[in-house]
């Protein structure tokens, strides 16, 4: 059975670290590349469709309130698959 996974942030943090990764900033890009490194060793749930995410893991930010930390999810979304739902 996959497991749904959240990891939580500051906003400001990981609104500024995904800018910054998309701007080429190597170390804000390894962040977010090695985001999931500790959960290797098991099934990851895609965030919306339950199915096992596979590595490298898309993650998504969820945003529950423009006031309160977003966390990050998995979604089995790569660039050559995406998820169905
Ligand atoms: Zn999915």
């Amino acid at each position: 059975m996959p497991e749904l996974i959240l990891l939580q942030f500051d906003r400001n943090e990981i609104i500024a670290l995904n800018r910054a990764s998309r701007n080429g900033d190597a170390e804000a890009s390894k962040f977010f590349t090695t985001l999931w490194n500790d959960y290797r060793d098991r099934a990851l749930a895609c965030f919306l469709c339950d199915a096992v995410v596979e590595f490298p893991v898309f993650s998504e930010s969820l945003v529950i309130s423009p006031m309160r930390p977003r966390p990050l999810v998995c979604r089995c979304v790569t660039s050559a698959a995406s998820c169905p739902r």
